[in-house]
């Protein structure tokens, strides 16, 4: 069943009628007008897919009826109503833009086909236009998607639909807070041009009426804007808002012309690509401040290191210093200072050292000068070693530690100051995060041609959500004010870093308040 509209206008009551019956016997909403300005009326008032009209009336006859009403609906399809005697003059009108005719006396049948014929005819074109508009449309979407530089999908912007419209200048103003930039594409210097509070207060027109507007020069209701149609020498001209996708208004796209007004499908172009024009635009604009985020960070994170960096070198040299001569007293037989304290100093002092030491292993990552230096190593040696760094430590919350090293566990190729600290900072860890009489646990095993190692506690555990965080620089789960443990957060980062220098990996499991394991694999002979 059709679902068009259709306005017939003859000053003859019984084709009026006629027509009428069998349009509407057809499906169409039809209207009927006597008179060619009763027609122009009812086009104004609400819109028609199609006017069937009679060739000679009183007052206005079919084509003038048909070429005013075209200029309020541009889109309508006009089908003139003749017979032989009125021939030439038909003929003529289809010249002048009068789409189709049906010959007088007719045939329901024949009527019906005619306008079905027409309506058809145009849907086809509408059709074929929307096509054809698919192709650059198709092509600005490639553009869109590989550009994020908001300068440069303006100017793509601009150009195509000063292009695709055939129009002569295009303005795209971007809303700026309160305020609109304006960007333009027109071999006229618009931006010179007197007119400039007259276009910011139609791009604020058209931001607020939310739709496509028309203006033509000379209208009388768009009295308003008259001067800019002079300034900018043109006769015609559409906007369309920019709308992101909450709705929120980016700005106004207008587009001008100075001789022929802008076709309907002109309006279905602008507004497919407004659309898409507005979403490349809403992504670029968030690009582009991620992106000064990042930088931001990038600056900020530079100095941070940089602080790092001298602040573990300016504190090394003092350090070693009071380290050296606080050892030299201890070792001094004949002092009379009290030993007790001079341990005190020399254990706080070396808690000094290994945190400067962290911090400096640090900066060596983050800036590429951390290497490898491969040797034979005894996996046992490293563990026995660390264990025995860590003893007073273990004692003092009545820990045991258990190691399970197979006798025949094969010699190592890695680095062994980097083995060590690894090993070193993950039982300290172990032996820091698990309360008094607790049970710490180094195992290693091969693994193919790789060597594993896991630490195990019976400690706090780690919550879930913090698990991929604690590898992270300065990430502690704990909150730094009711902070009950030592440290700085920097331990575990490192020691997934020299890790994966090593060419190994590291992961932890853990469950919170029964303790936790990491594990970290190495190869046994690095790739090199
Ligand atoms: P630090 O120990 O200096 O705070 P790390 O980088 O070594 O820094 O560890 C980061 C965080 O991971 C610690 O603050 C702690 O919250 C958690 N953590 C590390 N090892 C363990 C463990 N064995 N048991 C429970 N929590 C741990």
């Amino acid at each position: 069943m059709a679902h068009e509209s259709i306005l017939i206008a003859d000053d003859e009551p019984d084709v009026l009628d006629l027509c009428q019956r069998i349009l509407t016997a057809e499906g169409y909403r039809v209207e009927i007008a006597r008179t060619g300005r009763e027609a122009l009326e009812r086009a104004r008032e609400s819109f028609f897919d199609l006017l069937l009209t009679d060739i000679k009336m009183p007052g206005m006859n079919g084509l003038e009826t048909a070429q005013a009403v075209k200029e309020t609906h541009p889109g309508i399809i006009c089908v003139i109503m003749t017979g032989y005697s009125t021939m030439d003059t038909a003929i003529e009108a289809l010249r002048l833009g009068v789409d189709d005719f049906v010959l007088k006396p007719f045939a329901p049948e024949d009527l019906s086909m005619s306008v079905a014929k027409a309506l058809e005819k145009d849907r086809l074109q509408k059709e074929n236009i929307r096509l054809r508009s698919l192709i650059p449309l198709f092509e600005f979407n490639k553009t869109l998607l590989s550009t994020v530089d908001v300068d440069t999908l303006l100017q793509h912007v601009l150009e195509l639909a000063n292009k695709e419209t055939q129009a002569d200048l295009a303005l795209l103003f971007l809303s700026e807070g309160e305020e609109f930039g304006e960007h333009t594409y027109s071999p006229l210097t618009v931006q010179d041009s007197q007119s400039q509070s007259l276009r910011i207060e139609l791009a604020g027109w058209i931001t607020q009426h939310q739709g496509y507007v028309s203006l033509q020069r000379g209208k009388p209701f768009q009295n308003h804007f008259e001067a800019l149609f002079e300034d900018l020498d043109v006769e015609y001209l559409v906007g369309l808002p920019l709308t992101a996708k909450e709705g929120q208004s980016l700005g106004a796209l207008v587009v001008g012309k100075r001789a022929e007004p802008f076709a309907s499908s002109d309006s279905e172009f602008l507004q497919v690509m407004g659309g898409q024009a507005a979403i490349a635009l809403e992504n670029a604009r968030l690009f582009q401040e991620i992106q000064q985020a990042y930088d931001e960070l990038r600056k900020l994170d530079h100095m941070k290191s940089e602080f790092i960096n001298i602040a573990a070198h300016e504190l090394r040299t003092p350090l070693a210093i009071l380290l050296g001569y606080a050892s030299v007293m201890a070792e001094d037989e004949t002092t009379s200072l009290d030993r007790g304290r001079l341990d005190v100093i020399i254990r706080n002092a070396m808690r000094l050292s290994s945190l400067i030491d962290d911090m400096l292993n640090l900066s060596y990552l983050e800036t590429g000068q951390a290497k490898l230096d491969i040797e034979e190593i005894d996996l046992a040696d490293v563990i026995q070693e660390a264990i025995l760094d860590t003893r007073n430590m273990a004692r003092e919350k009545s820990q045991v530690i258990d190691v399970a090293i197979p006798a025949d566990f094969p010699i190592l190729l890695t680095d062994r100051n980097k083995l060590d600290l690894i090993v070193m900072n993950l039982l300290s860890n172990a032996i820091k995060y698990t309360p008094e009489g607790g049970r710490i646990s180094l195992k290693a095993w091969l693994n193919g041609e790789r060597a594993t190692v896991a630490v195990s506690d019976t400690g706090i555990g780690i919550p879930p959500e913090a698990r991929d965080k604690i590898f992270d620089r300065f990430y502690q789960v704990e909150d730094s004010l009711t902070r009950q443990h030592g440290g700085i957060g920097l331990g575990l980062a490192i020691v997934k870093s020299f890790v994966e220098l090593c060419q190994g990996q590291i992961w932890v499991e853990s469950e919170v308040g029964k303790g936790s394991t990491f594990t970290f694999e190495l190869p046994l002979r690095p790739s090199l």
